[in-house]
């Protein structure tokens, strides 16, 4: 799943894993999994995430490859967050294939007013929205009964960051992968469409046989 921060790739990627049964990986998780649990990984990594920066290129290499050894992504899986740079996809294409990227069209106005209204679990990682995706108790996740938060980086300042970041080291990839004939692109131009309706459209989109 490619796109900017906010334009919905870990809450897609989360129904799809159900529909699909096959695991979603979000780097993001990863990294705030080793922060939250003061692994060695999680020191080095901490300061970047803070500051919406990248975590350097060899570190979450070793994080992404840690987990797509385990055998429950033996028959594949979704990568959400992952890669972000150009030396990622190469270090991802020695241990993986990949089968197709889907990039969310998203425009920034949308990032922008999701993010700043977005919640996270502190638990299992879901993801809401105080006002497109509400939780059914305030403040409690549906599945898992965590703690929803507001994320430190969906703070404006760092979101703003972010989108830079994005911009500059990570949209170069979709040529890479253009290049490759993989790039399906969806767009969702308003922020408070269904997540079931985008959901509906990738799947026609991985159904779809390639040429
Ligand atoms: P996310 O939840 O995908 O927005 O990721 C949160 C933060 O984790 C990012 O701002 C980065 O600091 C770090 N991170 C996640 N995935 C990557 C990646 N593929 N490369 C570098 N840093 C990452």
């Amino acid at each position: 799943m490619f796109g900017p921060p906010g334009s919905g790739k870990g809450t897609y990627a989360s129904r799809l894993s159900a529909e699909l049964s096959i695991p979603h990986i979000s780097t993001g998780d990863l990294v705030r999994d080793e922060i939250k649990n003061l692994t060695e990984m999680g020191k080095r990594i901490n300061d970047y995430s803070a500051r919406g920066l990248l975590v350097p290129d060899d570190l979450i290499c070793q994080v992404l490859q840690k987990r797509i050894t385990q055998p429950d992504c033996a028959s594949g899986f979704i990568l959400d967050g992952f890669p972000r740079t150009i030396a990622q996809a190469q270090e991802l294409a020695k241990i993986s294939g990949t089968d197709l990227v889907i990039n969310l069209d998203v425009p920034d106005t949308v990032i922008i007013e999701r993010l700043a209204s977005r919640l996270t679990c502190r638990s299992c990682g879901a993801i809401y929205n105080k006002r497109f995706l509400k939780p059914r108790i305030e403040g409690v996740c549906d599945r898992c009964e965590g703690q929803l938060y507001q994320r430190e980086d969906d703070r404006p300042d760092v979101i703003e960051q972010r989108l830079h970041v994005y911009r500059k080291e990570t949209q170069p990839l979709i040529e890479y992968y253009h290049a490759k004939n993989k790039v399906r692109n969806v767009s969702n131009k308003e922020a408070g469409v269904p997540p079931e309706k985008i959901v509906k459209e990738i799947i026609k989109i991985i159904q779809t046989p390639t040429i």
